[in-house]
């Protein structure tokens, strides 16, 4: 099996979990390398510490490789150089193969930024595609991904984020009620009983109708630490249990909590 290198982005802590946390699940499970870059602490909706370490803790259950939490502040992101720069830099970091993002088409202006700054961010990656969640409006599907034996644990998932669980989108309900819908929806088996679907903003087939990478070997783990992070993004690192205490820009959980007090 080819490894890929999976990049999922979000503007929000949570976007990334309601929306593909089941596939990241299983992408995990089965051996590809996962990254995960949140481009805001979620101060508009809760306390930015608390959330924060919810992402860690998210990221952690999930399986990922890699989680980057960026500071850009909530409820502001808009579409500039800045954002676009900063989402190429870690495009570059992880040499993503693939990308999840938002829908071109959303309510929320966060989102939107974020998705048209991964397209210009994105140009040479060959697979960009948008996720669901619960909230979505005008959402139009052309790909659906089986989630029926991880929808028990994306649930689990979106229990970590315990600060947003008043909201009625976070509830159990909303997510299986979805997934149940684009199952049936998909028409793609009877035994598939839970989806989550995506719309393609760009696809890259290879002769075996493969999903192309960036490089055509079976990739090594990426050399991450060879470029310079931004200071203002926290890097956690979930691969080696070393490297997370030890290098000085993979902190632990106690740390990154009296580090975003400190500010
Ligand atoms: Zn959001």
């Amino acid at each position: 099996m080819r490894t890929m290198n999976i990049l999922a982005i979000g503007a929000h802590p949570d976007d990334i979990e309601l929306g593909c946390g089941g596939l990241l699940l299983k992408s995990a499970r089965n051996g590809h390398n996962v990254f995960m870059y949140t481009l805001t602490r979620g101060s508009a909706a809760g306390d930015p510490v608390q959330r924060t370490n919810e992402q860690i803790e998210s990221a952690k259950f999930i399986g990922a490789d890699m989680l980057w939490i960026d500071n850009f502040e909530d409820t502001k992101l808009s579409l500039n150089v800045e954002l676009i720069n900063r989402i190429e830099h870690i495009i570059k970091r992880c040499q993503a193969d693939v990308i999840y993002t938002h829908p071109l088409i959303d309510t929320h202006h966060d989102h939107r930024a974020v998705v048209e700054a991964t397209l210009e961010a994105g140009r040479s990656i060959p697979n960009i595609l948008s996720y669901e969640m619960p909230v979505t409006k005008d959402f139009k599907p052309q790909i659906y991904y089986d989630v029926s034996d991880v929808i028990d644990d994306k649930i689990e998932l979106l229990s970590i984020f315990s600060s947003q669980g008043h909201k009625m989108f976070l509830t159990s309900n909303a997510t299986r009620g979805l997934a149940q819908y684009r199952a049936l929806q998909s028409r793609l088996d009877p035994t598939i009983t839970s989806v989550e679907s995506f719309e393609a903003l760009k696809l890259g087939l290879g002769t075996s109708l493969q999903l192309l990478t960036t490089s055509n070997e079976n990739k090594s783990k990426p050399k991450t630490t060879e470029i310079p992070l931004p200071d203002e993004i926290i890097e956690c690192n979930y691969v080696s249990e070393e490297s997370y205490l030890d290098s000085s820009k993979c902190r632990t959980k106690n740390q990154i909590t009296s580090m975003l007090e400190q500010r």
